[in-house]
This record gives structure tokens, sequence and C-alpha cells, in this order.
């Protein structure tokens, strides 16, 4: 599932192929991508609008229109977008198309089909994004303190306190367990009861995970691609994710798998360890 690096990737690749360009034509045909409104709806709308710019929070991709309105995409499990010469063969499980003014189009392309498209007046974006997500990991403002904060009193697996977007934005359950791992915090104890060199570790691993899977462009592991096609390369550098059986690099134990609020979790038994 695409987190925040792999959203990120995204819209840096295409901001300098979308930015200025007037969406000439919109073609949407999956009513579960844009429900509660029908796609026609959705596709009428679209078109004729010019796009201004691309930002994310979170996990979501936001295409901010010059009207005013901006078109918010999730990928959740297995959404992806593909930037292509208009006319290009449609590829498998293709959801949507976005036509260009300069004879590019964007593609949609989901398997699962539990990606969302929803078109937001500027009254009612910010309202949508506070109630979905937490503060974003990567700007400034985010802080120790802040993390403090945010898990004071969660008497939650730590894992699971960081899954919720409320907590924090975009980590999902890959980035998790590589920060968890980096902080040295077993991924089950309590979300609370972090004192302040744990604090300040766990800030340090969130931000340091997540600039790596940036500078990898993200990880692909099945879904996951850029607009052009290409791979992200992450995956090659995961310290725990899916390596149960293998050493630890920073002590040799083999890493564990185990089961935390429902998600397949991996950490080290030996440099993780819960606290008694
Ligand atoms: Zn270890």
């Amino acid at each position: 599932m695409p987190e925040l690096p792999e959203v990120e990737t995204i819209r840096r690749r295409l901001e300098p192929l979308l930015t200025g360009r007037k969406i000439v034509r919109a073609e949407i045909n999956d009513p579960r991508l844009t429900r509660p409104i029908a796609p026609e709806e959705l596709a009428t709308a679209l078109a004729g609008q010019e796009i201004a710019e691309l930002r994310r929070r979170g996990k979501y991709l936001l295409v901010y229109l010059e009207s005013g309105l901006t078109l918010v995409i999730h990928l959740r499990m297995t959404g992806s977008l593909r930037h292509r010469r208009a006319g290009a063969e449609q590829i498998a499980h293709e959801r949507a198309r976005l036509e260009l003014d300069d004879g590019s189009e964007l593609a949609y392309r989901d398997v699962r089909r539990f990606g969302t498209w929803h078109l937001l007046a500027q009254d009612e974006l910010g309202e949508y994004l506070d109630a979905r997500v937490g503060p974003e990991p990567l700007v400034p403002e985010f802080t120790p303190e802040l993390l403090r904060e945010r898990l004071a009193g969660r008497r939650t697996a730590l894992k699971a306190a960081l899954l919720d977007q409320r907590t924090l934005a975009g980590l999902g359950n890959i980035y998790v367990d590589e920060a968890l791992w980096r902080a040295r915090l077993h991924p089950a104890r309590s979300a609370g009861s972090l004192g302040k060199p744990a604090l300040i570790r766990l800030h340090d691993a969130v931000r340091e995970t997540l600039e790596a899977g940036i500078a990898r462009q993200g990880a692909t592991l099945r879904d996951y691609a850029l607009p052009d096609g290409e791979s992200g390369s992450m995956q090659a550098e995961f310290r725990v994710y899916g390596r149960e059986g293998e050493p630890c690099e920073r002590c040799g134990a083999a890493i564990s798998k185990t089961r935390i609020a429902g998600r397949g979790t991996w950490f080290c038994p030996r440099c993780q360890r819960r606290p008694v």
C-alpha cells in the first residue's frame, strides 16, 4: 500500500507534468471511486479545469484546480497513476483517465478498487483532511514534544497508534516497522509509555525512515509504480519488514514476525525489547 514516501514520489514526478495543464476530457468508469457522487458527474465537473498545483497531505494526493476546487486522490491498497501519451492502450484495471491539453493523459489503475477520488470546494477541504489526518512528520513543526502530545495517555500498542493517521499523517505498515526498528522500540509497547529519550529516538527514526523512502522513490512490492511505470527501490533497504528469520543488521539476532493491530509486524527481538 502506498505510504507517505510513495505518494510524495508520485507528487514530485507529476507536478511538472500536470501544473498549468488543462483537463480536456475526463473519463471515469468506476462508481466506487467517486461515491457518493456518480462517476459521470465528477468527470463533467473536471472537464475544462486547469491544474494549479499538486500537494500532498499524509497519503492523500491533492490536485488543486484554478477554479478553487481540489481533486483529492487516495490510492488505498492498489491504486496507481500513470502519465502517458493520450490515446495509449488502456491498461488492465484502469478506472479513470484525464486527457490533458498537451496531448498527454493521466490514467488511474486500481485492482482492488479501494481508492477514492473526491472533488472538494476550498471550504470543505480543510475540514475533510483535519478529520482524517494528524500532523505531517516532515515539517519543522513536528518535534519530539509534538510526538509526545500525540501519544500521551494512549494505552494502545505503539504500532497501532502510529498506524492511526490521526496520530501522524502518512505512516503505514512498512514505514512504522522500519521506524520502530531504527528507534529500538518494541511495536507492542504502550504508546503513552515513552520517556523523553525514546520519544527523541522515535521522532528522528520516523523522519529518517520516511526520508530514506523518498530518496529511494518509494518501495515497490506489488502495485506501486512511478507515473512513468518505473519501480521504487526502498524495498532493498528494509531492515525488518518482510525479513522474518534473517539476521538483524545491528545485532545479528533473527528478525521475528508477529501480528499487531491486525497487521503483520516485523521486529528484532533483541534490540527492540519490550519493557517489563
Ligand atoms: Zn537487533
